[in-house]
């Protein structure tokens, strides 16, 4: 896989656009790192895609209810296989974080780039993810000068539990 960045873009990801962005005015120092599936635990469907470009049929399913009006997106989606979507360039906001705050400072998606693995808080996420993750992540620091690497849960544990505890965090650093 490619992991080259041009433009703001990952080499190997295929790109869909998400209207869910905005400009960013300050420097990128954080990655955040969430899971998602829809429903939860389905993993052979695009309504993860579907909701990020607000086109989600909410009749699809009954727990669907709850993201109607809902405008969401993240810079990347590392599908099971490992494969790569990036709805976002990383000179934009994704957004990702909804209200959170780290370090002191509101407002994540100013300043970060939003990770989401296809998968639940309950289950193992695949070693593929974690082959597309790891390289994507050095990358990512090398060409924005990331200095830290949080679960969506850190920043808004109020509200939020993903990764969860199967996200193995020293797979990144061996
Ligand atoms: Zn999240």
């Amino acid at each position: 896989m490619n992991f080259e960045i041009k433009d703001h873009l990952i080499g190997s990801a295929e790109f869909i656009e998400s209207p869910n962005n905005s400009e960013r005015n300050c420097s990128i120092d954080l990655i955040v790192i969430h899971c998602i599936s829809l429903p939860e635990g389905d993993f052979l469907n695009s309504n993860v895609i579907d909701l990020f470009q607000n086109k989600l049929d909410f009749n699809k399913h009954s727990t669907f209810e709850t993201l109607k009006g809902l405008k969401v997106s993240a810079h990347l989606f590392i599908k099971r296989d490992g494969k790569i979507i990036q709805f976002v360039p990383f000179d934009k906001c994704a957004w990702h974080a909804g209200e959170s705050s780290f370090n002191n400072r509101e407002g994540c998606n100013d300043f970060s780039i939003g990770i989401e693995l296809e998968g639940t808080v309950d289950q193992e996420f695949t070693d593929k993810q974690y082959e597309t993750l790891k390289p994507v992540i050095l990358k990512l620091k090398e060409e924005y000068g990331i200095a830290d690497i949080v679960g969506h849960s850190d920043i808004a544990p109020d509200r939020k539990v993903d990764p969860g505890p199967h996200f193995n965090w020293d797979k990144l650093n061996d």
